[in-house]
């Protein structure tokens, strides 16, 4: 798929990004964090870089400067983000040297690190042998800042579910009996693009009994005139915030139960959305959706959580899932996307990103939740 050029913001925001993990760092009892490539260092200094054996991290100590160390070979790319602007000390490397010692110098022997999820353990071991101090993860220290979107990242999560919204209101252009899954996944997949997404990031069509398999992608199969048809679709926009979106469709007019079970599953996700607001629970949302469900004998065809935090990444914190009392707040971004799933037969799904806003919750995907017949 087609990379299209990705923004970042102003470089101000990345170095008062940097400043406060500097801070939530001091605040967790940590000597630094080591941030490796990924949406984390996307969101710390605007960098897209995907090394992998070589070490590229961002070391951010509780007491001096953070600084980024990178194989030389990776500076051009790392010197096209803000890393340039924020005047970020880069101590570089060339193989043969040992970049965990630059990573960890001045820190000590007994330094207390977090590393962020994605840091790969052939980086996270050799970085464990140099300190006598088990290593944590970050994402405690992450998660508070990332979870909590600002005013630009609200803006860009706006524009990115207009933006999918826009392909929903164009599925009847490809969707239609007789075609391939595969076949209309790709028209989806260039509309995503043209209608402003940097690339499509997962195109889900599920038509018939492929539809009662959440994580199903794709297929061959033969779309049906009777089938019920499950598109889930999104990708990335602006400075590579994403959008997450799914409606489920049919051609004729359903058999009654279809209809009724689906109208059952729009209510579901309407309480939960409602019930999405400054100091609810993210399980208080779950438990929302699946209480509607539940009242019409359908709870056992809800396989999954409710949804999940969105933002540089599809999946984030936070997660809407039973078991997680972290209390909502002004700012966060999530899906709230209750499925009905009966294996061998059909699937719905329907899927809104909603922003928690000062007193409530503001749904960032406007098209018509119900059954959508084209
Ligand atoms: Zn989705
Ligand atoms: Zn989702
Ligand atoms: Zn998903």
């Amino acid at each position: 798929m087609a990379h299209g050029p990705a923004s970042r913001f102003d470089s101000d925001v990345y170095a008062r990004r940097l400043a406060r993990a500097a801070e939530l760092t001091v605040n967790a009892g940590l000597d630094a964090l080591v941030v490796g490539t990924g949406p984390d260092l996307r969101y710390l200094t605007g960098a897209v870089a995907d090394t992998f054996e070589r070490l590229t991290a961002l070391v951010i100590p509780a007491s001096s400067p953070p600084r980024l160390i990178a194989p030389r070979m990776e500076l051009a790319t790392l010197r096209d983000s803000a890393i340039g602007d924020l005047r970020l000390a880069v101590h570089d490397w060339v193989d043969g040297d040992d970049p965990y010692a630059l990573a960890l110098d001045g820190l000590g022997d007994d330094a207390a690190l977090a590393v962020s999820d994605p840091l790969p353990a052939l980086h996270v071991i050799p970085l464990g042998e140099r300190t006598s101090v088990p290593i944590r993860l970050a994402t405690p220290v992450l998660r508070e800042m990332r979870m909590i979107k600002d005013d630009a990242e609200i803006a860009e999560l706006r524009a990115a579910g207009a933006a999918i919204d826009r392909v929903h209101a164009r599925m009847g252009e490809w969707l239609r009996p007789g075609r391939t899954e595969a076949a209309v996944a790709a028209d989806i997949a260039a509309a995503i693009v043209a209608e402003g997404h940097h690339e499509a990031e997962f195109v889900i069509v599920g038509s018939g009994p492929n539809g009662a398999d959440p994580h199903h992608e794709q297929s061959p199969r033969l779309i049906g005139p009777d089938d019920i048809v499950v598109i889930d679709i999104g990708g990335p926009v602006g400075a590579g915030y994403n959008s997450d979106s799914t409606r489920t469709y049919c051609f004729g007019e359903p058999p009654g139960q279809i209809g009724a079970a689906v109208a059952v599953l729009e209510r579901a996700q309407a309480a939960a959305v409602a019930a999405a607001r400054p100091g609810a629970t993210a399980e208080s949302i779950d438990a929302a959706a699946r209480s509607v469900l539940a009242e019409a004998g359908l709870a056992g065809n809800f396989i999954h959580r409710t949804g999940h935090g969105i933002g540089l990444s599809v999946h984030e914190e936070p997660y809407i899932v039973e078991g997680n009392d972290l209390v909502l707040r002004p700012g966060m971004a999530f899906s709230v996307e209750p499925g009905i799933y009966f294996p061998g037969q059909w699937g719905a799904r329907i899927e809104d990103i909603v922003v928690i806003t000062d007193d409530g919750a503001e749904s960032l995907n406007t098209r018509p939740h119900g059954l959508t017949r084209l």
